[in-house]
């Protein structure tokens, strides 16, 4: 036990017997009233996990240098109600601890490293671990440090109460969700990246955010390295992303299995993303364009085009829509992204786009031999399948 958790452990059972009484009298609390006055609400944590119910961190209730790390959030119907609630860690130390005492039970442990607002696409990583796994933690930091302006890390949505639900629902066991003064105690930075990373994370996303897989790669070994071994659930979504953790865990030698997740779709298409919310009616529309046009390069290469056909028939798509401005739209090989010396059958693949659609970054992509998704074609708002 580190002294950090100490406090935690003391705290916890006050935590348990407030829980008692909160779900015997009061009504089950809302994610609202979870996030605004977290001690109260808590319900009777997992046996194995000893959560403390404490004031959230930031809240004028918090003190600082004490808060207990963990916050018990019950779940929202009846029939959950009667399974483990998910509990909130707000300390490495605790996250590191809960993790221990996982492995020790001889439990596989799993992660999905996320940035919040979570969606069906987020869900689904979630819902996959704890298929897979026996103990399952999701982390909710959104990253300074992997944000180039500060307009766009100002306006990513925060929404931590309702993604505790989402989480508890899910089968998650736990919710790590620390201030950035835990993961960058002496202010925020990056790391270098090691050996090999490097040519991965240049390109597209690397060239069009400079720094961005800086704050990636320097975020993801303090997400991923508390738990010990584990397997961690990565979306095919952010696909550069995933090939550049792949790299990352190797590099340094992490004991995690990075597990790639298929990406989640509205049923016209568009890949679902955080970001999603910010697009008005008309963009909203207009961003349909990346999948389109994604799905136009397949098109192109299965009839035999070219590298250089099959990205003129996705630029084709983008610059249709006059409320899509393109970043790029590439055929790459899907292990090192770099431009395909042949297109055979040997080689793996990948197609993706990047494009603005009015004030909002979107990017896609798809492996062009894998059949698509929608057959029986899903069918979009103006009757025409994706
Ligand atoms: P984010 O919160 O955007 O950093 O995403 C957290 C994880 O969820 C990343 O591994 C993403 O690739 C994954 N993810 C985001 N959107 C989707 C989606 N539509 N389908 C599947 N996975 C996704």
């Amino acid at each position: 036990m580190t002294a950090a958790a100490g406090p935690a452990d003391r705290a916890g059972s006050t935590a348990v017997a407030r829980a008692g009484s909160a779900e015997a009298g009061a009504p089950a609390a809302t994610p609202a009233t979870v996030a605004a006055v977290a001690a109260p609400s808590v319900a009777v944590p997992p046996a194995t996990a000893r959560p403390a119910a404490v004031p959230p961190v930031g809240s004028p209730l918090a003190a600082p240098r004490l808060a207990p790390p963990l916050i018990a959030v019950p779940r929202a119907n009846a029939a959950a109600a009667a399974a483990r609630p998910v509990a909130v860690l707000r300390t490495t130390a605790a996250y590191a601890d809960a993790a221990r005492r996982a492995h020790s039970d001889r439990r596989s442990v799993g992660v999905v490293p996320t940035m919040g607002a979570l969606h069906a696409g987020h869900r689904s990583l979630v819902e996959r671990a704890v298929r897979e796994c026996d103990v399952v933690f999701v982390t909710i930091f959104v990253n300074p440090t992997q944000f180039g302006e500060a307009a766009d890390l100002a306006s990513y949505p925060r929404t931590l109460a309702e993604d505790l639900e989402v989480a508890s629902r899910a089968g998650a066991a736990y919710v790590f969700a620390p201030p950035d003064s835990e993961i960058y105690p002496d202010g925020l930075g990056t790391e270098p990246l090691p050996p090999g990373v490097g040519e991965l994370a240049r390109p597209l996303e690397g060239a069009s955010r400079p720094g961005h897989f800086d704050g990636v790669a320097t975020v993801v070994p303090k997400l991923l390295a508390p738990a010990g071994p584990c397997r961690a659930y990565f979306g095919e979504k952010d696909y550069q992303q995933l090939v550049v953790v792949r790299r990352l865990v190797g590099a340094l030698g992490l004991p995690v299995e990075v597990v790639p997740c298929e990406t989640v779709r509205e049923p016209d298409g568009l890949a679902l993303s955080s970001r999603n919310v910010r697009l008005g009616p008309d963009e909203r529309l207009a961003a349909r364009s990346l999948s389109q046009a994604l799905r136009a390069g397949a098109r192109a290469l299965a009839s035999g085009a070219g590298a250089g056909q099959v990205e003129a028939a996705m630029r084709a798509v983008l610059e249709a829509e006059p409320l899509v401005e393109s970043d790029y739209a590439v055929l790459v090989r899907a292990d090192t992204l770099c431009p395909p010396e042949a297109i055979d059958a040997s080689t793996p693949l990948r197609l993706l786009v990047a494009a603005r659609v009015g004030e909002v970054r979107l990017i896609d992509n798809l492996d062009p031999r894998r059949p698509l998704p929608g057959s029986p074609p899903a069918v979009d708002h103006d009757g025409a399948a994706w």
